[in-house]
């Protein structure tokens, strides 16, 4: 199976990481199994002398330098500081028995050292913080799909229907010699949708907000009051989900026009028209709307809290 390349990037920091550390354990193991013996620069010539010195490592420093010696055949460190003027006799001595020689600065070689060393430790510390965040944010999506929750609210409305006026319904204007009485354009989809919304989100209801006593919504399109009520949602955290309807009328038929008022009603809502679904059905010529005489919408919105 094809490892992703972000997992391939974590898995080669982690064992970066690891390979440090236990680099370092080993390091700090060795050390104190062998440490440096302190020797007087007497003794430490003799050593030289003898040609019993393997390697060493000089670090300068301002009048003088610190020698580390790697005894041959021993696997012991020793350690001593020498007069800088005594250097160059030492260096060619240490030559002559064809020993290692390392000469460094001590300030700059350590500080080069010191990144060198450090440089593992800031990936692994990086790559930890790293991880630490992903699992914070993991916790935190995992805690926000906890509370998320979805809520369904219901919508139901009237208008008795008479010749004369325009029938819209779902923001479109349709061809019948009859239409809604009502306060404002009298969408009955519109406001049974409205209501369904508001009832969600526990809002109240489209009386609420657009009183019919108001005369600023006499004769309004009623896509505003679900503009509006898309606002409420959005201040509340509210994002719909789902919208399923019926419109309950004998005349005219309304499925040839249902693309049309899902777009419309979609567009008001600020959602995809497949968010949005449409029925239609007729009384059967029983009550009022079966006589024709009355259109009615019933609506249920899902919303889910963000
Ligand atoms: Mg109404």
């Amino acid at each position: 199976m094809r490892m992703p390349s972000r997992s391939i990037t974590k898995t080669f920091f982690f064992w970066i990481g690891i390979g440090f550390i236990s680099f370092i354990f080993l390091k700090l193991v060795l050390t104190n199994k062998n440490p440096a013996a302190g020797l007087a620069y007497s003794e430490f010539q003799k050593l030289v002398d003898n040609n019993d010195v393997l390697s060493v490592k000089i670090y300068l420093e301002q009048d003088s330098a610190k020698v580390y010696a790697l005894l041959r055949g021993t696997q012991k460190y020793v350690e001593t500081t020498i007069p800088s003027a005594e250097l160059p006799d030492l260096t060619r001595r240490l030559r002559d028995g064809r020993a290692n020689i390392n000469i460094s600065e001590v300030r700059s070689g350590n500080w080069t050292l010191n990144v060198l060393m450090a440089a593992p430790l800031i990936l692994l510390i990086g790559f930890c913080l790293y991880l630490a965040r992903r699992v914070q944010s993991s916790a935190r999506r995992v805690q926000a799909a906890g509370r998320a929750t979805s809520r369904t609210g219901i919508g139901y409305d009237l208008h008795r229907l008479e010749e004369g006026r325009k029938l819209i319904v779902g923001g479109i204007e349709l061809p019948f010699d009859k239409g809604p009485v009502g306060h404002s354009d009298g969408d009955v989809l519109a406001h049974a949708l409205c209501d369904a919304l508001l009832g969600a989100a526990g809002l109240g209801d489209i009386g609420t907000h657009f009183p019919d006593t108001d005369a600023k919504w006499k004769g309004a399109n009623s896509m505003l009051f679900l503009e509006h009520a898309k606002k409420l949602l959005d201040d509340k955290h509210f994002a719909i989900e789902h919208v399923d309807a019926v419109v309950i009328t004998e005349k005219p038929k309304l499925g040839p026009h249902f693309p049309k008022m899902r777009e419309a009603l979609a567009k008001a809502l600020g959602v995809s028209a497949e968010k949005i679904h449409l029925k239609a059905k007729t009384n059967e010529g029983v009550d009022a709307i079966g006589r024709g005489e009355a259109i009615a919408a019933h609506v249920i919105a899902t919303l889910i809290s963000r």
